[in-house]
């Protein structure tokens, strides 16, 4: 084996490396911290405002506003909304805690929607039929960075003036043909997380809207309810997007285009070395749908021959970083068995729990790295192969 080849084959390929894309662009973003750091403006700098112009300017939305976290701009999203006890919020379970508990902190009761097999998006006639007349806001979660049938949903929500709330966290510069996610529904809350595709140096969050007063009230409750200083018009929360932060977003954030094409050029290339491997009789690729522009936060697969956590043991084993998103679905957590979704009752969001293993799919990932994924994927198959001949 010649050296080159034996490089290839060796070493670790983690699931997630930040520092790769953050190390590229250490002294942009040190210097704009220091600006900020200089200025002691900590809270409310003009980073926060220009981040919030870059963001809309992204999303093609007229209003963009800071906050503290994705959990708290889908929170603040419900309270523009006033829901409270009695008013009935249809989440997908599939999905990441925080889309089904800022409707359980407000106190509405949360009606777990089902899940298309084919994407791990909520499946619109789930939505449908879980709607009653106490339905007060439909959450849709544009998961892994591929939209949902935010169409579909949006129409059967309209015909009822249900509002609609996306779940952006893990899709910012997605769209459904052609119009961005966030741009959709009433309300886009997006988060900076570290692993989301816009990744901040701790939390952070924004919610998206074309509508002039909800923006209005969104940063009203943002504040404490406060309007002027001290003078207390509602009661609202403190969710403020930190200058800091702000300021390493907002120079991320005109590479977003590029880190979407690395990510978009990583998954065709994860199509072609599976297309070689040979274990389409195990492994299901992850399906695009033909209107989505999908910006891959996440590349699924599915291990449909029930040897997923063998799988996965097996690739940690050797240095593969692989992922379980999600183990547990909402409506079968420990805090939301009180709901009324007993086991069985989705059966397609269980199904996708026991199947999906979520691969190494970040910008700065290389060609070599994803050769030694599937490579290691297609060995676990060959050697398990070769013990059943024996
Ligand atoms: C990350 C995430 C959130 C929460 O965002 P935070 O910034 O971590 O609070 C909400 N929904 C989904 C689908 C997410 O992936």
């Amino acid at each position: 084996m010649s050296q080159v080849t034996q490089n290839k084959q060796a070493g670790p390929v983690p699931m997630l490396d930040v520092n790769r894309g953050n190390q590229e662009l250490r002294e942009e973003i040190l210097s704009a911290l220091e600006a900020v750091v200089d200025s002691g403006r900590f809270l409310h700098g003009p980073e926060v405002a220009q981040l919030e112009s870059q963001v809309s300017q992204v999303c093609s939305v007229r209003h963009s506003i800071g906050c503290a976290s994705g959990s708290d701009a889908l929170l603040l999203a419900l309270m523009a909304l006033d829901l409270g006890p009695g008013d009935e919020v249809i989440v997908p379970s599939f999905t990441f805690f925080a889309t089904a508990s800022c409707a359980w902190r407000l106190g509405c009761k949360i009606v777990f929607a089902d899940i298309l097999p084919q994407t791990f998006n909520v499946d619109p006639r789930s939505v449908e039929a879980s709607i009653t007349p106490r339905t007060r806001a439909i959450i849709p979660v544009h998961l892994f960075g591929q939209c949902a049938r935010i169409e579909e949903i949006c129409k059967i929500a309209q015909r009822r003036e249900i509002p609609v709330i996306e779940d952006v966290a893990q899709a910012i510069g997605a769209a459904y043909h052609g119009r961005p996610a966030g741009t959709w529904g009433q309300m886009g809350c997006l988060s900076f997380y570290p692993t989301k595709n816009l990744g901040g140096f701790g939390d952070g969050g924004m919610l998206t809207t074309n509508i002039d007063t909800m923006a209005d009230r969104l940063r009203l409750l943002a504040s404490h309810g406060m309007r002027p200083r001290y003078y207390h018009q509602v009661v609202g929360i403190n969710s403020r997007l930190d200058t800091l932060q702000a300021a390493v977003l907002s120079v991320k954030i005109r590479r977003l285009d590029d880190y979407t094409r690395a990510r978009q050029q990583n998954a065709q290339r994860y199509y072609e070395l599976f297309e070689q491997a040979h274990v389409q009789d195990s492994i299901a690729l992850p399906i695009c749908e033909p209107h989505a522009r999908h910006v891959w936060n996440q590349y699924g697969i599915r291990v449909r021959d029930g040897r997923r956590d063998a799988l996965k043991k097996y690739l940690q084993d050797e240095g593969i970083g692989c992922e379980v998103y999600y183990p547990v679905p909402l409506h079968q957590q420990q805090c939301f068995q009180s709901c009324g979704f007993p086991t069985g009752s989705l059966p397609q969001t269980e199904l996708a729990a026991q199947e999906i293993l979520n691969l190494p799919i970040y910008p700065e990932l290389t060609e070599f790295e994803q050769e030694r994924v599937v490579e290691r994927i297609a060995r676990f198959y060959r050697e398990s192969y070769s013990r059943a001949a024996a």
